[in-house]
């Protein structure tokens, strides 16, 4: 059903931007479903109207195609996105739950408008999850090839080993937090452009726990978080390839009555002057002489592995390339191939006699 957003936010369809946020403004206060009187329904409507007609760029959409352009229902809607999800469920304590929100344009503004009170929807609380690190670890060009085993040594914060992350002195009692009287959830106030807007947060005392040590841990001051030193075990397999990030689950920043985050291992390979990397392929050069090129001969060719024994036929041409099956880079199935280009090099230091010869030779392609 096509919506009027101008008649929604009360304003003519020449409505200046200030105008438009104006009427905005004291809808939304009005109507704002944590206040008595409120209505969730109207409250959400009047949000969808300013979505829309509070961006320069979907307001000139709008008065184009109208809100069909925006409410995901009918095709060609131009921001692939609409406002559907939108939804205002009563909780228990008649909080608002946005987790159905989607699309997310322009979210933040409102975000912005209300600051915290989309925290804690219908009551219900997020798992807090810690920071993931990142760590750098330089390979040889070798290791990364064939796989490696690496210390990689970090400071970060852990759950604290002393009071194994409760934050209690070992033998110490919990006692009901006194800043939220054991609720875990705390009410403030917020001063906004919309008015005052009472929100719930987590209670900073208790962490959202309700409960505090009667003794804090000498450890980590109650944090239940100590910053310390670890060192862990990084499996690089074989094949890594420079540039490679690895993720180790629950290896980043520990955080209180959460998951620790996660250790992002960047992987940074280093050049080895006698072999590129191609995928599964590894190339090199080798050089031989014209008499190699011309009547044949068996060369030692670098790999991976030492040195091995390359045949070259007689008549080889600068540029050839020979297939060293095996000595490339292991993979899931099996090693692959190295490939090795020979040069063939023209002398220019010739003795008396080695000039007489190849003048005596005289090879000419025309
Ligand atoms: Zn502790
Ligand atoms: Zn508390």
């Amino acid at each position: 059903m096509p919506k009027d957003y101008y008649k929604i936010l009360g304003v003519g369809k020449s409505a200046s931007a200030e105008d438009l946020k104006k009427a905005f403004r004291s809808l939304a206060h009005k109507y704002h479903p944590d206040k008595p009187g409120g209505d969730a329904e109207k409250f959400k409507e009047i949000n969808e109207a300013y979505q829309v007609l509070g961006d320069p760029q979907k307001r000139t959409q709008y008065d184009q195609f109208g809100s069909g352009a925006f409410d995901g229902s009918g095709g060609g809607n131009p921001f692939g996105q609409g406002f559907g999800g939108f939804s205002a469920a009563g909780g228990p304590a008649g909080g608002w739950d946005f987790s159905g929100f989607q699309g997310g344009a322009g979210f933040e503004d409102l975000g912005d408008l209300f600051g915290g009170m989309f925290g804690f929807g219908g009551g219900r609380r997020q798992t807090a999850r810690g920071n993931d690190i990142q760590v750098d670890v330089e390979l040889p060009f070798r290791d990364a090839v064939f796989g490696v085993d690496r210390e990689v040594a970090l400071t970060k914060p852990t759950t604290c080993a002393r009071c194994g992350g409760v934050g209690a002195e070992p033998g110490s009692k919990m006692k009901t937090c006194q800043e939220c009287g054991g609720k875990g959830v705390k009410t403030v106030t917020q001063r906004t452009m919309l008015g005052t807007i009472q929100s719930r947060v987590a209670c900073p005392a208790c962490d959202g726990e309700g409960e505090v040590p009667e003794t804090p841990c000498t450890e980590c001051h109650g944090s239940g978080i100590a910053r310390r030193k670890t060192s862990l075990a990084v499996t690089i397999p074989p094949g890594t390839d420079d540039g490679v990030v690895y993720r180790v689950r629950g290896e980043g920043e520990a955080v209180r009555g959460g998951q620790a985050g996660d250790l992002l291992v960047h992987v940074h390979v280093g050049r080895d002057p006698r072999f590129a990397r191609d995928g599964s392929t590894i190339r090199s050069s080798a050089k031989i002489g014209f008499t190699q090129a011309a009547l044949g001969g068996t060369i030692d060719a670098e790999t991976l592995d030492g040195k091995v024994e390359l045949k070259i036929p007689a008549g080889t041409q600068g540029g050839a390339q020979f297939r060293l099956r095996g000595k490339g880079v292991p993979t899931r199935h099996g090693r692959g191939d190295q490939i090795v280009t020979v040069e063939v090099v023209t002398p220019t230091k010739l003795t008396k006699e080695q000039r007489a010869l190849i003048e005596k030779l005289d090879l000419r392609e025309e």
